[in-house]
């Protein structure tokens, strides 16, 4: 008890730490409030370690060590909290890692619009005020074959509004089999109450016919939905009722068809060996009068919702108040626009986008640069790991492409000098962080979603981690 006491009887006053050299020369790059606050936690920190370890604490306690701690604690205090990490988990649309990597083309587009002032609401021809839709409806009319197309801040926004200028008070027919749920909040029936549309549910989870949707039609019947499956398929005796028909049924009833693509391509993926995903212009051929897709899913554009279609419809979205509340940014703008430019030469989309270029980069390549990080790996960690380069499986993820697991080759790491879970968190915990997947006592790199420098910068942290235990 005594000891305990005196232990934290003998910490330094925050005063002190303060004036100490070296403290001090961190206030020549930091601001002094962060540096206070560090110093205080730092102590606060040492002083709950001691009444919860008693005497037998040991704790550092002399100044020098302390003065250690506050200046790593600045440090941490001083990075961002959003920052950059580094995927090797081989998930390509990893939500909680931000979904699509941009283009380079649409980083520098942002860059450019972000630090001054653009045309964002004016037109330049004439002088007056212009709206910041018009930077992307051309483009998106002609990559999808639409007659008109806006874009507003995610999918989820697009169904909310297109179901909300639609069909608020309304009935809107839906098939049991697609009453979607994508991870988080977003769940069809949900959507549809906060949009003020009221669900009709026809068929059953596993077959819905046409003439499901014919029965349920009704003088209060607003719109015919159909809701793209995205992240489940329902497999064995079903049945669903194709665009084309639902299209076809909505102009015999004199009712506009709506579908929800979620994650919305304008490249067929079948082409490059990936299972075909409906594209946004097969949807629109097929007669749908309106259609919506994430911008950051396979389209590997901004976060953004994607909605084109009939131009009458999209006259009405646009003047509903509520598109004002989900609109998008500039940023996102530039990035869409930069984004949809390279879709018109398919070859150049699928070099250049980084989303599209991972998901059908060839084996071939693949294999080179698992090897290719697997023997620097060896090289660099010698005994302390055993490497294998094996053949695995990479995903779309996001929501996409749900059966989806894509051949890689992975770099399978067995760390000799510590517990695969340790070597998992210390990566995690480095700068940049580097998040790859455990499987048994192994960790698995996968090359596919690595970008140009992250292999560099994991073995400089193996390096780091392995030599210092
Ligand atoms: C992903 C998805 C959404 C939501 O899109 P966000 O862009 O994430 O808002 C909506 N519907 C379907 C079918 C989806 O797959």
């Amino acid at each position: 008890m005594g000891t305990k006491q005196a232990k934290l009887r003998r910490l330094p006053a925050i005063s002190v730490i303060l004036e100490d050299d070296r403290v001090k020369e961190l206030a020549v790059s930091h601001p002094h409030m962060i540096i206070a606050e560090a110093a205080s936690e730092v102590v606060q920190g040492i002083r709950e370690t001691i009444l919860r370890e008693g005497n037998e604490g040991g704790t550092e306690q002399d100044l020098s060590a302390i003065v250690d701690k506050v200046i790593s604690r600045v440090d941490e205090k001083s990075r961002p909290n959003l920052r950059k990490v580094i995927n090797a988990t081989g998930i390509v649309l990893h939500t909680n890692l931000g979904r699509s990597v941009l283009a380079e083309a649409a980083v520098q587009a942002i860059n450019e619009i972000a630090g001054g002032y653009s045309n964002l609401e004016l037109d330049l021809e004439t002088g007056e005020r212009g709206t910041r839709y018009s930077h992307v409806e051309e483009l998106l009319c002609c990559l999808t074959g639409a007659e008109a197309g806006l874009v507003v801040n995610n999918n989820a926004a697009a169904v909310l509004l297109i179901l909300n200028t639609l069909a608020r008070g309304k009935e809107v027919v839906v098939s049991r089999g697609q009453m979607v749920e994508i991870g988080g909040s977003f769940r069809i029936p949900d959507v549809m109450a906060q949009s003020g549309a009221i669900l009709v549910e026809v068929g059953s989870t596993n077959k819905t016919h046409l003439r499901d949707y014919e029965r349920a039609v009704n003088d209060e019947t607003a719109l015919l939905l159909k809701v793209h499956t995205s992240n489940y398929k329902i497999v064995g005796f079903t049945a669903e009722v194709s665009g084309s028909d639902l299209a076809k049924l909505g102009q015999k009833k004199g009712l506009p068809v709506y579908e929800d693509l979620g994650s919305g391509t304008l490249i067929d993926f079948s082409k490059y060996g990936v299972s075909h995903e409906p594209t946004v212009r097969e949807s629109v051929a097929s007669g749908l009068d309106i259609v919506s897709c994430s911008g950051d899913k396979l389209f590997g554009g901004p976060q953004s919702g994607i909605i084109v279609g009939r131009r009458e419809i999209i006259d009405k979205i646009k003047k509903n108040p509520l598109t004002r509340a989900l609109r998008v940014d500039k940023f996102t703008l530039a990035a869409m626009e930069a984004t949809l430019r390279m879709y018109s030469d398919e070859e150049k989309a699928v070099l250049e986008i980084p989303t599209i270029n991972m998901i059908t980069m060839p084996r071939e390549e693949l294999r080179a640069r698992a090897k290719n990080l697997g023997a620097r790996m060896r090289k660099r960690l010698g005994a302390r790991v055993e490497i294998e380069i094996t053949q695995g499986f990479s995903q779309v993820g996001g929501g996409a492409l749900p059966e989806e697991n894509i051949p890689t080759f992975i770099v399978s790491l067995n760390p000799k000098v510590m517990t695969v879970n340790a070597l998992e968190e210390r990566l995690r915990k480095m700068e940049p962080p580097v998040l790859a997947r455990i499987q048994k006592d192994r960790l698995l790199f996968d090359p596919r979603t690595m970008l140009d420098g992250d292999a560099d910068l994991v073995l400089s942290h193996l390096g780091k981690i392995m030599e210092t235990g």
